[in-house]
């Protein structure tokens, strides 16, 4: 492709990418295929389409042996489309809890992160209709829970991987350009 500024040719590589884009600060993509013009400046990635990258970084989330921090209840959340409210209701706990997770003023305790994350599966993966991928993912969130669960380490101090092979998906969207704020339609 070309540079939608001077249209040279743009230069082509693939690279691990901070997807930032996701709301997350420790979620990446390996091999995204990167656009950059030599002359201007100009950054493009290929990402996925936001809905199924919520759908891949829900599933990673959930299987993880850390505790859910508050970006991630958060995410979670918003995967699900659900306010602080209803998810307080699903959880049966105090809106005001479901407030102090996602600012990091309190931990999740681990009954409540397990309950977030299988509602997480049903609302976010299995809303796409995979049955059979809910009820392995529902296993494996038991045998963590109830062997591996670190309450004492947050999942947002790691890096999480997503996507290990190129995606394929929507046009490039510019990560870094010499204007900042520039846009491409
Ligand atoms: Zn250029």
């Amino acid at each position: 492709m070309n540079c939608h500024r001077c249209n040279l040719e743009m230069v082509t590589t693939q690279e691990r990418y901070r997807y930032l884009e996701s709301g997350l600060t420790n979620i990446f993509i390996n091999q995204c295929v990167t656009h950059s013009c030599p002359k201007c400046n100009i950054r493009m990635a290929v990402l996925p389409d936001s809905e199924t990258a919520a759908r891949e970084i829900a599933r990673t989330l959930v299987l993880q042996k850390r505790r859910l921090d508050g970006q991630t209840v958060l995410f979670l959340r918003k995967a699900m489309r659900l306010k602080a409210a209803e998810l307080a209701g699903i959880l049966r706990v105090d809106r005001v809890s479901v407030s102090r997770w996602e600012n990091n003023q309190v931990a999740i305790d681990a009954i409540n992160d397990f309950r977030l994350r299988l509602t997480a599966v049903d609302r976010v993966i299995g809303s796409s209709g995979q049955k059979e991928e809910v009820d392995v993912l529902k296993m494996l969130i038991c045998v963590i829970m109830q062997g591996h669960y670190d309450s004492a380490n947050s999942v947002g101090n790691e890096e999480l991987t997503i996507f290990s092979a190129p995606c394929e998906t929507t046009a490039p969207t510019e990560i870094s350009g010499c204007m900042v704020g520039e846009t491409v339609s």
